[in-house]
């Protein structure tokens, strides 16, 4: 008898049911059972098979309590979705969700990854359903996590309010080097729009006077070739790479598709050029014959050489005037002044 058959069997029996759709229904997780810290296994009481990754399941109608293991679990729970394609659109629905309620603060994915590893015992039929079904069916279960998260999960200020030292010489209180989402929302609410916009214009100057600092020579020269579209957009993009490290890819991708073109050989070097997952760089030589090419990449403040192939570079080819803009807002939370 293999593993699903005694499942099955045992299932039945529990819930004393004839059709193994009644026998899934009225499930309820408990708990969570995580021993992968442990040296010990436990044992799926719906199929036999060792363990250390189940719940605790609870039928209280049979008054039956389980502790089942990986697959069972996954099995018990998309009862809950006997039609396939149910479970896919709820699927969708929970990510767009999810992706609503933080703008482009918080990835979908990292979200679920984080409430996993975090959300306390209270939350564990929410839980179960997003590690084995990746989604959650009650909106309440929903609701409730994204609270505890907005709440509970620390950033980064840098992340979250880019603009946090200049609110702070405006005269908001001193802002920690980690926040919530709830707490940074609280300083922004306390902010006037008047204050927000002269802290994001000030941001927005002191980081160009930071990037270029130490502008010299031929990077000089390479600046001043520049027109003032072609700045704006290598700046924001220096702060946009610069502000979201933890997608990095994403937000390079999307905010950058339409400002840069693929560096084409043959090119004239220096030019500024862009990778989706390192960021700005200085392409100085041109590449070998391998494909290989010297950029000098912007790194955390800093600068450093280093090799790459060409083919996935992009060279400044500055957008239009509103994707500027676009472009600006996302880096600095409105368009600057600029002063070149
Ligand atoms: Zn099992």
């Amino acid at each position: 008898m293999g593993k699903r058959d005694i499942f099955e069997d045992n299932i039945l029996n529990l819930t004393r049911s004839k059709a193994l759709k009644n026998a899934l229904k009225g499930w309820e997780v408990r708990q969570i059972v995580d021993l992968s810290k442990d040296d010990s296994m436990a044992t799926c009481e719906l199929c036999g098979t060792h363990f250390r990754k189940g719940v605790l399941a609870r039928h209280p109608k049979v008054r039956a309590t389980v502790t089942v293991g990986g697959t069972c679990v996954e099995a018990l729970l998309l009862g809950r979705f006997p039609d396939k394609k149910k479970l896919a659109k709820r699927k969708r629905a929970v990510t767009s969700l999810v992706r609503q309620s933080y703008a482009d603060v918080v990835d979908p994915g990292a979200w679920k990854t984080w409430i996993i590893e975090n959300a306390p015992k209270r939350y564990a039929a929410s839980v179960a359903e997003l590690r084995y079904l990746g989604t959650i069916t009650s909106d309440d279960g929903l609701q409730q996590l994204i609270r505890f998260h907005n709440k509970t999960r620390l950033y980064p200020r840098d992340s979250l309010l880019p603009e946090w030292k200049q609110l702070q010489n405006n005269g908001a209180k001193m802002i920690p080097k980690e926040l919530t989402l709830d707490q940074a929302r609280q300083i922004l609410r306390k902010a006037t729009p008047e204050g927000l916009t002269k802290a994001r214009i000030e941001r927005a100057r002191s980081f160009k006077k930071r990037s270029f600092r130490e502008v010299g020579g031929e990077l000089a020269e390479l600046w001043r070739k520049l027109n003032v579209n072609e700045k704006r957009t290598l700046v924001a993009l220096l702060s946009l790479g610069e502000c979201f490290v933890e997608r990095e890819g994403e937000i390079c991708k999307r905010a950058t598709s339409a400002s840069w073109k693929l560096l084409a050989t043959p090119y004239d070097p220096p030019l500024f050029a862009w990778h989706t997952k390192v960021g700005a760089g200085i392409v100085w030589n041109k590449a070998d014959p391998s494909g290989m090419v010297d950029v000098l990449v912007w790194s955390g403040g800093g600068r450093e050489s280093r090799r790459f192939r060409l083919d996935k570079w992009l060279v400044l080819d500055p957008p239009s005037d509103a994707a500027l803009r676009k472009l600006e807002k996302e880096a600095f939370g409105s368009v600057p002044e600029w002063f070149f």
